[in-house]
């Protein structure tokens, strides 16, 4: 059984069943937006039952109980390989971020049961409505995807393009504004979170309860801060404690091509505007690395500091696992090479930096570091003709041509 003193060398324990309850796009209630989505896997089903019976359920009991035995759930796989490969994981965030419920965890009875308590930490996914359509992305997260997925021959016509995770959202409400008394965080993804109604009408929940003080954590893809006639920014202003990680890829017409339907001069206004009137916000730009904007990259970061957009610190890349054939780990080997050598310029770049926050200097750090090693690593089965084929398909379905807007990639396209 696990100890309190136990818990930071853990190479398996995760707070998340202590404090955290996501609902994903199909309904089902799972560990984290990390965990598989599927009903088999799943605590539960928030069609089916209320948030109270599936916190406090057989199968959620049944993974804390595990946690705490130091067994490593299948489902936290995401986590674990993560971390071998070096990066940073959602567990390792989490179990720092809520280090104050240490209490709780050593309270759980042996079956995993949990008295008296209610998630503070929630995670909804109330749909995949989105206003892009990213290259990386598909129609399971997009709402925009659809009609494109259809010519790509991914999905039948049949199908809707619009997921919803409630059969009735009103009863969600009603139980949500149990928990609001004890909340800490709410965490919106997409599709995209300012475009969804109900985003919003939480926020209005917190704001009549009087709890602007819980923390609100994005992920967006920074292309909007209008919708119907909400005033987003001036509720940003009533919250004090609210972080956007902004997904952009790549800049200017690189980063409207890999993220379609942006419009590049919004992202910078609403830079400039949240800088002008939300200087409290906590702002990162989170990029997931793939085969289109792996020599760009740097040029963005640089840029983006150079027009102070950004501090230098705030710049997170993420790596791209899946689609494979969009993993830089597929690149022929001179062409990593010339990745290689690039991203030591920039990191050398990085370090010469003097206004950096050590800590975080430590973790973007990190991550450029990642990148090296996946460079390094030797060229993966599928070969870079899968991304050559899948580009070309995209390329004509959207009437645009990827070597025009991506030069540096022309000598992949050489055969
Ligand atoms: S270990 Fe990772 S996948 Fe498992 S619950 Fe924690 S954050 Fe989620």
């Amino acid at each position: 059984m696990l100890l309190p003193e136990d818990l930071e060398q853990s190479i398996s324990f995760c707070v998340m069943p202590w404090v955290h309850f996501h609902i994903t796009q199909y309904g089902t209630v799972t560990p984290c937006c990390q965990a598989p989505w599927q009903e088999e896997q799943a605590f539960g089903n928030i069609n089916k039952q209320s948030v109270t019976e599936i916190w406090n359920g057989e199968k959620m009991n049944a993974f804390r109980k595990g946690m705490l035995e130091g067994k490593a759930d299948k489902r936290c796989e995401g986590c674990f390989i993560k971390e071998q490969e070096g990066f940073t994981s959602l567990r390792k965030i989490t179990n720092a971020k809520y280090k104050h419920k240490t209490d709780l965890v050593f309270s759980t009875d042996k079956n995993g049961v949990i008295k008296n308590t209610k998630p503070v930490y929630f995670d909804i996914r109330f749909s995949n409505v989105c206003n892009l359509r990213c290259r990386i992305c598909g129609p399971w997260s997009s709402s925009s995807w659809f009609n494109d997925a259809i010519k790509l021959g991914m999905i039948s016509e049949d199908k809707s393009a619009l997921t919803y995770s409630f059969e009735n959202t009103d009863a969600f409400f009603l139980q949500f504004r149990e928990m609001i008394a004890s909340l800490e965080e709410l965490y919106f993804a997409g599709g995209e979170p300012i475009v969804m109604d109900e985003h919003y009408r939480l926020l209005n929940m917190l704001i009549e309860a009087g709890r602007t003080d819980v923390r609100l954590t994005y992920n967006t893809n920074f292309s909007s801060f209008s919708y119907k006639n909400n005033n987003i920014v001036e509720l940003w202003k009533k919250f004090k404690s609210i972080s956007i990680a902004a997904s952009l890829d790549a800049e200017d017409k690189r980063g409207e091509f890999l993220r379609k339907n942006l419009k590049w001069e919004d992202v910078i206004a609403n830079r400039k505007l949240m800088q002008r009137e939300l200087p409290h916000i906590e702002f990162v730009v989170s990029p997931t690395i793939n085969i289109y904007n792996v020599l760009h990259l740097p040029d963005f970061h640089q840029d983006w500091v150079n027009q102070q957009l950004i501090r230098v610190e705030d710049f997170i890349p993420t790596l791209l696992i899946y689609p494979k054939d969009l993993s830089v780990r597929i690149l022929p080997k001179g062409f990593k090479n010339k990745a290689i050598a690039r991203y030591k310029e920039h990191i050398a770049w990085i370090q010469e930096q003097l206004s950096v926050h050590m800590e975080k200097r430590g973790h973007m750090l990190q991550q450029f570091e990642n990148i090296l090693k996946a460079l390094s690593s030797t060229t993966e089965n599928e070969s870079i003709d899968l991304f050559l084929k899948n580009s070309a398909a995209m390329d004509k379905i959207r009437n645009e041509k990827t070597v025009e807007v991506f030069p540096e990639l022309a000598e992949l396209f050489v055969i």
